[in-house]
C-alpha cells in the first residue's frame, strides 16, 4: 500500500516534521521545509494542469497562522501573479475576513486545494486533486494551523472526503486529523448569491467562536 511518505517522496518533498513538537529525526530523511515545499510545486508536472498553468501557486501568509483558509484553485489573475484569492473573489475573502477582525498576512495563511490553474476556470478534477493534495497536507503539518476555515464546495469535499452538498457540511464544526473544520461558501458564488452571504455571514462566526472556544496553546 501506498503510504503518505511514500507520496510526499515520490514528489521530492520528503516528510514532514512536525515543526511545534519535538519530533524524532529519522536517518537520512530530508525534513520538509517551506523552501523544499515552493520547489516542488514550482517544479511539479504530477498532473494535467502542470501543461497550461503560468506559475503554480503554492500560498499566501503567515506561516505559523492560527487560520488556515482553504479554497478551490487559482484563477487567471492568482495564476498570473502567484497569490491566491487577488481577484474579485481575493477582494470579497479580504472583507469577510475583516468582519471577524481578521486580514491577510496577519494570523492567517490562505492557499488553495489545487495549486495550478485550470484552464477556463473549471473545477479541479479529482486526479488534479489527489495529484495536489500532499502539498495541502505538507502546508497544514508546517503551519499547524488551530481553525480550517473551507471555502466551496471543492475544499469542503476534498479535506472532509465526502460526497456530501455544502448546503449540509456548513453550519456545525467538523475536524481535519482532529483540527476543528468549518465549511463556507466560496467568495466567487457569494459574488453571484446575496442571499447565501447572510449564511456564510453565520458561517464566519461560527468559525470565530470556534476559535475563541480553543485553549490558547492548543
Ligand atoms: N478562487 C479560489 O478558489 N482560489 C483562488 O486563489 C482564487 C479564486
Amino acid at each position: 500500500m501506498t503510504t503518505r511518505d511514500d507520496v510526499f517522496s515520490e514528489l521530492g518533498i520528503g516528510p514532514v516534521w512536525r515543526l511545534r513538537e519535538a519530533a524524532p529525526e529519522q536517518p537520512g530523511a530530508a525534513p520538509c521545509t517551506w523552501e523544499s515545499l515552493a520547489d516542488a510545486v514550482a517544479r511539479c508536472t504530477a498532473c494535467k494542469l502542470s501543461a497550461t498553468r503560468t506559475q503554480g501557486v503554492l500560498g499566501v501568509g503567515d506561516r505559523n497562522a492560527d487560520w488556515l483558509i482553504v479554497g478551490e484553485a487559482p484563477g487567471a489573475e492568482e495564476d498570473a501573479q502567484g497569490e491566491p484569492f487577488v481577484g474579485q473573489a481575493g477582494k470579497l475573502l479580504d472583507a469577510m475576513l475583516a468582519s471577524i477582525g481578521l486580514a491577510r498576512g496577519n494570523n492567517v495563511y490562505i492557499t488553495n486545494v489545487v495549486k495550478s490553474r485550470p484552464p477556463g476556470n473549471r473545477n479541479p478534477e479529482p486526479d488534479e486533486i489527489a495529484a495536489c493534495m500532499p502539498y495541502l497536507l505538507a502546508q497544514i503539518e508546517l503551519v499547524r494551523p488551530k481553525l480550517i476555515l473551507a471555502l466551496g464546495r471543492v475544499a469542503a469535499q476534498s479535506l472532509l472526503d465526502t460526497d456530501e452538498a455544502i448546503g449540509r457540511l456548513r453550519g456545525g464544526v467538523h475536524r481535519f486529523r482532529n483540527i476543528p473544520l468549518v465549511v463556507t461558501y466560496h467568495p466567487a458564488y457569494l459574488l453571484r448569491s446575496l442571499t447565501d452571504k447572510a449564511r456564510a455571514w453565520e458561517d464566519l462566526c461560527l468559525a470565530r467562536r470556534t476559535m475563541q472556544s480553543l485553549a490558547p496553546d492548543s
